[in-house]
């Protein structure tokens, strides 16, 4: 009875080893010598809207789109590397979902996060692009109590962090959040390709904004430091800190209240963006 048994354990364990291999289909195939060939992760770079993603669909030519819910990506390679394109859409929440949802499906092994953005620092002009070092969300804050009639007191606005759980189960918080150090390096060897501008290291701000206030924009600017702002980036940031992912922002200004470029051209600067951040993808691979 014992043995019969054992032999029903080891029959029950075999056809779990055998289920347990070929549900592993899609991981990689062992080579010829039996040495597991290795299936490269790919570097994943986003654009909230078309004129942020079109230049790399180019750059890889042929490639295939995948839905997750109604966000597209587009699968692909430039020069050999391994590409996923994430077309977010526009604004916080399509941002920190399609990163979850590119995370989750395609593994990559960072996410670039780049695209247009408004100028803050009357240095920085239309088509300069900024390697976001830091991103602060700058639609974060809280106010001090006023009494009925009183009105609003935005300059009295009082930033809040964001908490982050760690790997270790502790919450830490956090005022900005940092791009990855080897991934900014990338950046700043490719900043000699470009020819549209200056490419300077700055704080990127994101909120589901877009400001046209002066005094607003230099309130940000000499507060938090920012060079640009934008839609998306820290909402990216936190997602790849919170899922453990390298990130890098990158953006090119295509607007600016407070420089006198007088010029809006959000297509022109996504081009450039786009091009600028294939170079970076190329020094990542090298
Ligand atoms: N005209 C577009 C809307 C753009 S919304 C349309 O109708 O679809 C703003 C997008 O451009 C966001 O993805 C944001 O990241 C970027 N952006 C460029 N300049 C910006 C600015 N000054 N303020 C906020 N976002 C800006």
């Amino acid at each position: 009875m014992l043995s019969r048994m054992k032999v029903l354990a080891n029959v029950v364990l075999v056809f779990v080893l055998l289920v347990g291999c070929s549900a592993k289909a899609d991981e990689p195939v062992a080579g010829e010598k039996g040495a597991a060939a290795k299936i490269e992760p790919p570097i994943a770079v986003q654009g909230a809207m078309d004129v942020e993603v079109s230049e790399f669909l180019k750059a890889m030519g042929e490639y295939k789109e995948e839905k997750h819910g109604n966000y597209s990506f587009y699968i692909g390679e430039i020069e050999g590397i391994p590409i996923v394109v994430s077309r977010t859409e526009v604004g916080m929440v399509n941002a920190a979902a399609s990163t979850t949802l590119l995370i989750e499906n395609y593994h990559p092994k960072a996410v670039i996060n780049q695209g247009t953005a408004g100028g803050h620092d009357p240095d920085i002009h239309v088509f300069d692009t900024v390697i976001g070092t830091e991103v602060v969300n700058i639609g974060s804050f809280r106010s001090e109590h006023l009494d009925d009639g009183q009105g609003m007191a935005p300059e009295k606005w009082i930033h809040m962090s964001t908490k982050l759980r760690e790997k270790d189960g502790e919450a830490k918080e956090y005022t900005t959040l940092p791009s990855d150090p080897e991934l900014i390096e990338a950046a700043k060897r490719a900043a000699g390709e470009y020819e549209h501008g200056n490419v300077v290291e700055g704080v990127i701000g994101s909120a589901d904004w877009w400001n046209r206030e002066i005094d607003r924009i230099q309130w940000f600017h000499e507060n938090f430091r920012t060079s640009g702002e934008e839609m998306e980036a820290f909402a990216v940031a936190q997602v790849t800190h919170l899922m453990d992912v390298p990130y890098l922002s990158l953006r090119t200004i295509s607007n600016s209240e407070v420089t006198d470029d007088d010029i809006e051209d959000l297509e022109t600067a996504g081009k450039y963006g786009a091009e600028f951040t294939i170079d970076v993808v190329k020094e990542m691979a090298k």
